[in-house]
Parts: C-alpha cells; sequence; structure tokens
C-alpha cells in the first residue's frame, strides 16, 4: 500500500526525481538529500511502512543484505573505510520521514564524526531490572 502525500512513497515509485543507485520491484535505493557524508543513502521499501514495527517480515530479511551490497561498493567506489547501517523509529528517535529507511552512512578515515554517544554507566542491578522489563514485555 501506498500512503497519500507520503514524499518517500512518491520518490520510490518514481513519480519523485532522485539519484537512484539500485532498484527492483520491491525497494529503490537512493542518495540522500542532505548527507552526512559523501554517498550516504537510504534504502526505501516501494511499499508504505511507517516504522521496523510495521514492516514486512519478509521484506526486512531481504534489506539487510542489500545493506551489506551497497556498503561494500561505497568501500570499492567511493573509497571510504567503513560504513554505518542506521534506522529511526519514532519522532523521540530522530525519525523525520514516516515511511521505514535505512540509512547506510560511509565513513572516511578522518571523518566526519557521525554516529556516535557518551557510554553511560549501569550497575549488575539496573541491567538486570531493565532487561526484566524489556522480556517481559515481549
Ligand atoms: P530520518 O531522520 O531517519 O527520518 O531520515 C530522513 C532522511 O531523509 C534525512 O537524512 C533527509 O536528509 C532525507 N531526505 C528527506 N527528503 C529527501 C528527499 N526528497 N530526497 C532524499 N533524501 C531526503
Ligand atoms: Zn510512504
Amino acid at each position: 500500500m501506498k500512503k497519500e502525500n507520503c514524499i518517500f512513497c512518491k520518490i520510490a515509485a518514481g513519480e519523485i526525481p532522485s539519484c537512484t543507485i539500485y532498484e527492483d520491484e520491491e525497494v529503490r535505493v537512493i542518495l540522500d538529500l542532505g548527507p552526512a557524508s559523501k554517498g550516504h543513502a537510504l534504502i526505501l521499501p516501494k511499499e508504505h511502512y511507517d516504522d521496523v514495527c510495521s514492516l514486512d517480515a519478509k521484506l526486512a530479511a531481504k534489506m539487510l543484505p542489500l545493506a551489506a551490497r551497497i556498503g561494500e561498493a561505497m568501500k570499492k567506489g567511493l573509497g571510504c573505510a567503513g560504513f554505518n547501517l542506521v534506522q529511526n523509529n519514532g519522532e523521540a528517535a530522530g525519525q523525520t520521514v514516516f515511511h521505514f529507511h535505512i540509512h547506510i552512512i560511509p565513513r572516511y578515515d578522518g571523518g566526519p564524526d557521525i554516529v556516535s554517544w557518551t557510554p553511560g554507566i549501569s550497575s549488575a542491578e539496573d541491567l538486570a531490572e531493565t532487561g526484566e522489563k524489556i522480556r517481559n514485555a515481549m
């Protein structure tokens, strides 16, 4: 299903032009218009899913190997040293376009430094309590 007024539905369908680096019947991979680094790409399913929670499982299984293939091509074609896969779910997590997508962000020696956080501190009790809350909710 497509969602009306969803920009990624329109890009994935080819109704809005994009720099496409891969396409098949289920997905389109485009270059991000506001790249975090040179070559930053997005995997977009052609069907609309708001986020990973509603994503079709078969499609999900296809996207990780595709992301790896594109990351390898970035290393070969752009000379990056590595790459991050980033996938935001919900506004609080930084999602700005509510059509599922996976970011593939090339990482070059010398920067830019992008996906990072300062490690916090957690006691064994904290971890046990937190883990139990998640396990009980599954
Ligand atoms: P997120 O914050 O995870 O929802 O990521 C949305 C991404 O989409 C951002 O990195 C934007 O730069 C990118 N973006 C938004 N509109 C377009 C567009 N028309 N073409 C390509 N990338 C886009
Ligand atoms: Zn959409």
